[in-house]
């Protein structure tokens, strides 16, 4: 038994960098995409995702509203970092922002199986073999974003309490307020590393569209209670009315794209 397991972890990381490989060369389209789980190859060779920095980090950072939307950044250079999965090499934190609308089904911009969610958090990383966000937003290799599918329910999710809190001091555009990196911490630690995830090759979703980025969309939506979600819907755009929609509509798939959908191998840690 002992030597067979030995076999499977070898031939497993072997697996492992090609199935990286394989997806680093895919057909990237337009972000974002309606999705269909079933029609999507499944793969659970993969690596898990390796997220470095996000639970055990005392940095500051700072949410700020853009006009359109509430973006989080650190101002040090110690930020989180992801690895693992369809990823070639280290992706650094830039930041993270939402996307939402007026109703609690069209605040998304992808869709898993023709459902719509409220909201969209993305986590935008760099890959770290370039300078800056901006030097790698010209390489296909550029970007990796995490996406997470946002649920309004009636109960308010406390781990969102530290960003809410932070949301009703930027209610007008450019206002910004300091906040710890403990804001990052609603992510499910589970859930990240054992949870699974449709990954493609994408775009950005605002300007300037760039193909840049490698998607990774959790399947398991993150709940967020409608006063929370009021918060963000309440944020006030450069007309000082509130910012109503920020979502781009989905994009068709080119000839010959493709989603995998990936299953987490559980992980050891
Ligand atoms: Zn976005």
């Amino acid at each position: 038994m002992k030597s067979k397991s030995h076999c499977l972890k070898v031939s497993a990381s072997n697996t492992v960098a090609s199935d990286a490989e394989q997806i680093s060369k895919l057909r990237a389209s337009q972000s974002p995409i309606a999705i269909s789980l079933q029609r999507c190859p499944t793969w659970s060779s993969l690596d898990p995702l390796v997220f470095k920095g996000y639970w055990d980090n005392d940095s500051d950072g700072i949410l700020v509203n853009t006009g359109q939307t509430a973006y989080f950044t650190f101002d040090t250079p110690s930020r989180p970092r992801l690895s693992g999965g369809p990823l070639i090499g280290e992706y650094i934190f830039e930041q993270m922002h939402f996307h939402w609308s007026v109703d609690d089904f069209t605040g998304c911009e992808h869709v898993l199986d023709g459902h719509g969610y409220a909201a969209e958090c993305h986590l935008v990383h760099y890959n770290s073999k370039y300078q800056s966000l901006e030097a790698a937003v010209p390489h296909a290799d550029g970007l990796a974003v995490v996406g997470y599918l946002l649920e309004a329910v009636d109960a308010p999710n406390p781990n969102f309490d530290m960003f809410i809190e932070g949301l009703e001091q930027i209610k007008k555009p450019d206002h910004s307020v300091a906040l710890s990196a403990e804001s990052l911490a609603w992510m499910n630690r589970e859930d990240v590393t054992n949870g699974s995830y449709v990954t493609y090759k994408g775009s950005l979703t605002t300007p300037p569209y760039g193909e840049c980025v490698t998607w990774i969309i959790y399947e398991k939506a993150v709940q967020i209670g409608s006063e929370q979600l009021g918060l963000l819907r309440q944020l006030e755009g450069a007309d000082s009315v509130p910012i109503e929609r920020n979502v781009r509509p989905t994009q068709r798939h080119p000839p010959g794209h493709s989603v995998i959908y990936v299953k987490q191998v559980k992980s050891k840690l």
